[in-house]
């Protein structure tokens, strides 16, 4: 196959993908348990948890995910009047060159979040990457 135009090869890949699946559905209905097994066992891996993990981020993506991404961001929003605002300002900040992003203060990491201690200060805040971000928040729950 792997020659001619972009659209041959995804047009193959499509075709032999669907009967793919096709046979792999066959398969599964004439072993159920079988297969009920193999699924579970393949949901519980490593690689089923990443490719779970995958597919939620594609999911997220695609059209309809971005939809529900968007409501449940304006949800957000509407219940957190005051952190929403000290984002905006600090979002706005950053792009006029007002704040710079720095790495995470805990492990330098380059993709950081800028965390409010004080919702009422919307620049000051502290740079921390997305598991250092999660981490301090859950400190801050428990007090
Ligand atoms: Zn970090
Ligand atoms: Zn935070």
């Amino acid at each position: 196959m792997p020659h001619a135009t972009k659209e041959a090869r995804r047009a193959w890949y499509q075709r032999t993908a669907d009967k793919r699946r096709a046979e792999k559905r066959a398969w599964r209905d004439a072993n159920r348990d079988k297969a009920r097994v193999i699924e579970r066992k393949w949901r519980r891996s490593p690689a089923g948890k990443l490719a779970r993990a995958r597919s939620k981020i594609r999911y997220r993506a695609g059209d309809s995910g971005k939809e529900a991404h968007k409501k449940d961001a304006r949800k957000w929003m509407d219940k957190n009047p005051e952190k929403t605002r000290a984002h905006r300002i600090l979002n706005y900040a950053i792009k006029r060159g007002v704040v710079s992003k720095e790495p995470c203060w805990i492990c330098g990491a380059e993709r950081v979040h800028g965390h409010h201690r004080d919702y009422s200060k919307p620049l000051q805040v502290i740079w921390l990457c997305h598991r250092h971000h999660m981490e301090e928040h859950q400190i801050e729950r428990q007090g």
